[in-house]
Formats: C-alpha cells, structure tokens, sequence
C-alpha cells in the first residue's frame, strides 16, 4: 500500500477488554516496523495502556494514540507518551465529546474521531461531522491533526474532509480487490479516496 500511495501505516491494537476483539500486540508491531518506509500509526485500543507505552514506542511506534476513555489519567499518558519521543495521540469514542480533550491541546499531536465503535473492521460509518467541526475550532491554530477512524471510503471521505479532518485511516476501503500479488487496486482504491477528500478543497 505503501507503494501505491498510501502516506502512513496505521496499526490497531486490540486487546478482547477495553474492545471485544483481539487482534496483535508488541511483537507485530516490531516485526512490521522494518517493513514500513512512511510512519507508523500505533492506535492503541487497549485499556489499561500506560504499562504497555513503553514496550510500543520501542517497537517502533511514530504516533502512539490512546483511547480517553481508556484510563482516568489521559493527561499523564499523553505526557509520557511524548517523553518517550512519539508523537502523541487521543482517540475519541463515538459516545465521547469533543469537549474530553478541551485541557489537553497543548499536550496532543493527533485526535482520533472514532467513526465506528472500535472493534472490528469493515463497519459502517457513524457521521462525527459536528464533533470534528468543534474539534477544528477548539484547536485553533495549534498543530494537531483530526484523524478519520471507521468507514471511510469514498463517499464518506469528503464529509469528513469538509468538516476539517486531514488524516483518513482506511482498511476495508483500500484493501478490496487487491493482494499481494496484484496491489494495482491498492493503488486505485487510495486515489479514489484522496480524489474524494480533496475535492471539497478545490
Ligand atoms: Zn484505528
């Protein structure tokens, strides 16, 4: 995917407690590491996650996000999460308001709108469009990415983009019809989804 377009590697892990799915921990993570030329997006859906900051950031972790509904201390695990040389991210449930991350902006790097309740892939969307749009005001002019997590595809990716996201996660919509072996639609996949998301811009 790398290779046919894709800016980023985002990476979920699960844990079968904070989401009901399981899907892989720190040894993945490590082992894909070498293999991801952009960053690596290591979106934690593990609670607790403070223990396990450590153990991510040496896999090899760029961004490391933590879910605000995971632990009562976001502050501090966005503190350590920065301390450990990663850029620092929060995740956003659907159920989560915008407003559970108003006293740690200057702490942030990326949120994480949640458009799914996490889990499992291929999902349908949830439209988060006013929480990103208060999102958007609340950041202002600080450097903080919204990220777009759950459903995105196509149709969906421009109301996000219009609402002020800047960073799309996909996994259904991008890997459909393609395989190792034939990564062309790969390629065709992510250009339809940025098409998509630009076009609001123009
Ligand atoms: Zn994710």
């Amino acid at each position: 995917v790398e290779d046919n377009g894709a800016d980023w590697i985002h990476v979920d892990v699960m844990d079968g407690h904070f989401v009901p799915n399981i899907s892989f921990g720190l040894p993945v993570c490590a082992s894909a590491k070498p293999h991801i030329k952009t960053i690596m997006d290591v979106h934690l859906m593990i609670a607790p996650a403070d223990p396990y900051l450590e153990g991510f950031a040496e896999a090899g972790a760029d961004i490391l996000t933590v879910h605000a509904e995971a632990g009562p201390h976001l502050h501090r695990s966005l503190q350590a999460i920065r301390a450990l040389g990663c850029k620092a991210g929060v995740a956003l449930n659907p159920a989560t308001p915008a407003e559970a991350v108003a006293h740690v902006l200057d702490l942030t790097d990326l949120i994480c709108v949640m458009t799914v309740n996490p889990g499992f892939g291929g999902q349908s969307f949830i439209d988060m469009t006013a929480k990103i749009r208060t999102l958007r005001d609340m950041i202002g002019d600080r450097p903080i990415h919204i990220e777009i997590d759950g459903g995105v595809d196509p149709t969906t990716a421009p109301l996000v983009s219009k609402a002020g996201a800047d960073v799309l996660v996909a996994g259904s919509a991008v890997f459909r019809g393609g395989s190792v072996t034939n990564p062309t639609p790969y390629g065709e996949n992510i250009t339809a989804i940025r098409t998509a998301a630009q076009g609001v811009w123009v």
